[in-house]
């Protein structure tokens, strides 16, 4: 980030504390108005840091690997794009390797890539699938995204504990009945 663009970032936050006094009526300590500016926006460049991470690289041409490759329960937290807003869950990716198999790690460096950016939880579940496709050159990739949203658990119908389930495919064969029974039959049982 600009030194220009990070002083309007701190000074918009500032901005929006004023109004919180003036216009809400809230009583703000001094520690607040000199240092929640910073903190704010300390924050929310971890939370967007997605949009300048690189991309993993592909991974190498090996011999066909059939067995599926499955990770449940890889933890996110991304903030919406309408309420700036967390919402928080779990992402499970399962894949039929093409060409080789992706660390895992690199998997989990996918997934916080495309979470930490302003966000839907549905375009984050077909971004990662495309990704961890492209990456894995994968014959088929399934993404599962479940999470609670807090614009809709403490705020508008307050409804706490519902969880929004996603998911998206891709890969060469994602069109495919029979690679997704394929992918199926290769789960390990929960
Ligand atoms: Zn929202």
């Amino acid at each position: 980030m600009s030194e220009v663009a990070r002083q309007d970032a701190l000074e918009a936050v500032a901005t929006l504390l004023a109004w919180v006094e003036n216009e809400l009526g809230g009583e703000l300590s001094d520690d607040v108005r000199r240092r929640t500016p910073e903190r704010v926006v300390a924050a929310l460049s971890e939370l967007l840091g997605g949009y300048q991470t690189p991309p993993e690289e592909p991974v190498r041409y090996q011999p066909e690997q059939r067995t599926p490759v499955v990770l449940d329960e890889i933890g996110f937290a991304a903030l919406c794009e309408h309420h700036l807003l967390p919402f928080v869950g779990t992402v499970a990716v399962e894949y039929l390797p093409g060409a080789g198999v992706l660390g895992l790690s690199a998997i989990v460096r996918e997934v916080e890539r495309h979470a930490h950016r302003l966000q839907l939880q549905e375009r984050l579940t077909s971004d990662i699938a495309t990704g961890i496709a492209r990456l894995a050159r994968a014959r088929l990739v399934r993404v599962t995204v479940r999470a609670e949203h807090s614009c809709l658990a403490i705020r508008g119908v307050r409804r706490e504990g519902v969880i929004v389930t996603t998911q998206a495919l891709a890969g060469r064969e994602a069109a495919s009945p029979s690679a997704l029974a394929e992918l199926e039959r290769g789960r390990p049982p929960r």
